[in-house]
């Protein structure tokens, strides 16, 4: 049973979970060696994975059956686990709980060798209303505090499987990056009635230098303190605290930017690894609903490792200007939809 337990100086809890140490991993074996028969999230292989918590299927189909086109499972090999208790325990100085919390597997596509911006537009923001309705669903669990939507993308991302998946944790505890971002937009709220992000928008908007993207409803940009090279946010530019709460009017021109940012990013960096977060409001708050919020997906290419500096100050070092990873990604065309959906890389570059 995995176990939470708090750092006694800090405001980090860390999770112990000696069974992953069990979890299959397909490290090392090259993208072209892997068949997909050999995956058990790929169509025909339902039974290998626990049943689903949703899916999106053909109408005649059976749960736990092919017809699918999203489907989301408990992850078989769970860092954390549905039952237990969610309140702290004390041994001397120190703070723990049972390893309670849920784990679920976004299965993003019934095809093996697609990646979630070769998808097309429609079937985006299939994924993105899957991760939208499991947020809500999972917060009906009084104990969840907060809904950690991600995804690794490769080896170096921490993927250990290469089928095309997001994941999704439900946590009994607000994270530390939760409450000091909560933090930040309180505090500016308080100064100046407003929402940071919402301005931060408004000032990218009008410089344009760290704009990747410009859609109807959402925004990509390079952060102005971009802690890795290449890392992109995607805002709505609507103030909205809680992704829960995303219109269907919105979904579609989030899958345009998302997928269009990913695909830039990886026709620029040929196809780095990458890990995406979706930051958003914590729910069942004892305050009730949070305003002073604005949720947003930040995406971060692995093109450097964070090493002792890092780890000893949470100072970053970023060789990358963002306004120079704005510019080369805003001039990064993919010339050949056709040729990227296979995997071929046709790109022309220019500025
Ligand atoms: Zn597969
Ligand atoms: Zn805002």
């Amino acid at each position: 049973m995995p176990e939470w337990r708090k750092d006694p100086i800090l405001e980090r809890w860390v999770v112990i979970a000696a069974e992953r140490g069990k979890r299959p991993s397909d490290f090392k074996v090259p993208r072209e060696d892997r068949k997909g028969h050999e995956c058990p999230l790929c169509e025909h292989r339902e039974a290998e994975t626990p049943a689903e918590v949703l899916a999106y299927r053909e109408k005649e189909s059976e749960s736990n059956r092919p017809g699918w086109w999203v489907r989301v499972v408990s992850n078989k090999f769970p860092a954390l686990h549905i039952e237990g208790r969610s309140d702290v325990g004390k041994q001397g100085v120190y703070q723990l709980m049972d390893g309670v919390g849920a784990h679920e597997v976004v299965i993003e596509t019934p095809d093996h060798r697609k990646s979630l911006e070769s998808l097309n537009e429609y079937q985006v923001g299939e994924v993105i209303r899957a991760w939208r309705d499991r947020s809500l669903d999972l917060r009906r669990d009084t104990r969840f505090k907060y809904i950690q939507v991600f995804k690794n993308y490769g080896n170096a991302a921490g993927a250990s499987l290469e089928h095309p998946h997001s994941q999704i944790i439900a946590t009994p505890m607000v994270p530390a990056y939760i409450m000091e971002k909560m933090g930040g937009f309180t505090e500016y709220a308080r100064k100046t009635g407003s929402c940071i992000l919402c301005g931060i928008i408004q000032q990218e908007l009008r410089d344009s230098k760290r704009v990747v993207i410009e859609g109807k409803n959402f925004v990509s940009l390079t952060p102005f303190a971009s802690r890795f090279p290449f890392e992109t946010w995607i805002l709505p530019r609507e103030h909205q605290a809680d992704y829960g709460h995303i219109r269907e009017e919105q979904v579609g021109d989030l899958a345009f930017v998302l997928r269009s940012t990913l695909k830039k990013t990886s026709a620029a960096l040929g196809q780095p690894p990458y890990n995406m977060v979706l930051v958003t409001a914590p729910v069942n708050l004892a305050s009730g609903e949070l305003v002073h919020f604005h949720w947003h997906i930040e995406i971060m290419p692995r093109l450097t490792t964070a090493a002792g500096f890092e780890l000893g100050t949470g100072f970053y070092i970023n060789p990358t200007p963002p306004e120079v990873a704005a510019s080369e990604l805003r001039g990064t065309v993919i010339l050949c939809e056709e040729a990227f959906n296979n995997n071929i890389e046709v790109v022309e570059k220019y500025v």
